[in-house]
């Protein structure tokens, strides 16, 4: 399942070379390019989905393990003060490149990242619509 014309897929399969800081038979792991904190980086599976709602859940799973393993290295080994896992669906969440993957982006006390929502209220027909969904 590779889409020829998709940059992480080639990325991801070894056509372009990159800054890979780990690799398996699934998944590689790499440095983002333009990164938003030293040491930035991000799990790309090595076979195409565009985005959360196509990738399986049993990829997902182990594509969140290599998250855990990859950000725990990353994290310690650069003293960071914290971690956003971050994963974008869609081009008004911000996504660019359109073969799902997950950041890591490690924080620094020092840094001047900005990730911020202006919190709301929840109302009671937000909520009773949404929780129908569930019931
Ligand atoms: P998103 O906005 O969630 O789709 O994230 C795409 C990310 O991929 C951005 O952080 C880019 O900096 C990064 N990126 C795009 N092209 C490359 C590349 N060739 N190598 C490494 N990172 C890249
Ligand atoms: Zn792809």
């Amino acid at each position: 399942m590779k889409d020829c014309n998709c940059i992480f897929c080639k990325i991801a399969n070894g056509e372009i070379p990159s800054a890979t800081l780990y690799e398996n038979d699934e998944f590689r792991v790499i440095l983002d390019l333009n990164p938003a904190s030293k040491g930035h980086s991000l799990v790309l599976p090595k076979d195409h989905y565009a985005n959360l709602f196509e990738i399986p859940e049993d990829v997902l799973g182990r594509a969140a393990a290599v998250a855990k393993r990859v950000s725990t290295k990353l994290a310690d080994g650069l003293h960071a003060s914290g971690l956003n896992l971050v994963q974008n669906n869609g081009e008004r969440a911000g996504q660019t490149v359109f073969h799902f993957h997950m950041h890591m982006i490690p924080r620094y006390e020092s840094d001047n990242m900005k990730m911020s929502w202006i919190p709301g209220k929840l109302t009671d027909e937000d909520k009773d619509e949404i929780l129908s969904l569930f019931s």
